[in-house]
């Protein structure tokens, strides 16, 4: 489904117009962090990736052939009712963060890891494929 077709759905769905998309979702973005790491290049690097994997708060995701960590926490300055405290100051990475490319609006990822078996099953299935080239 298209970007614009799960805005329209979202909105249809809620019954809300374009502009309160982010008064509605209960702030996904205000409780994960993303960062960008780069692909684990040897077995010590994948191994290092699993065992983060292990805990809870961490997922790691693929987006354009780019590789992050996203870490569920929630950030210090939302408020109990999902709102920015410091909105009229908030960082650049907030101002930056907007529909519909967010948690809010379907897919931000490509590939998702929750766990270490599942980066495994990756890196298993990327060597199949390069031993079929
Ligand atoms: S940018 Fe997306 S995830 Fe963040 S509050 Fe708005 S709709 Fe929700
Ligand atoms: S500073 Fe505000 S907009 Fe940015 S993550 Fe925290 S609560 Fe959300």
């Amino acid at each position: 489904m298209s970007v614009q077709k799960i805005k329209a759905k979202h909105a249809e769905e809620e019954g809300l117009p374009r502009n309160r998309y982010c008064r509605n979702c209960g702030a996904l973005c205000c409780k994960d962090l993303s960062m960008a790491i780069g692909k684990p290049a040897n077995k010590k690097e994948i191994e290092e990736l699993k065992w983060q994997l292990q805990f809870d708060a961490i997922k790691v995701y693929i987006r354009k052939r780019r590789w992050y960590q996203l870490v569920e926490s929630k950030c210090m300055y939302l408020s109990r009712d999902n709102r920015c405290t410091i909105y009229d100051k908030r960082p650049d990475k907030c101002r930056e963060h907007n529909p519909p490319d967010c948690e809010y609006f379907g897919k931000f990822y490509d590939v998702i890891f929750t766990s270490p078996d599942e980066l495994n099953r990756y890196f298993k299935r990327e060597k199949r494929k390069r031993k079929r080239k």
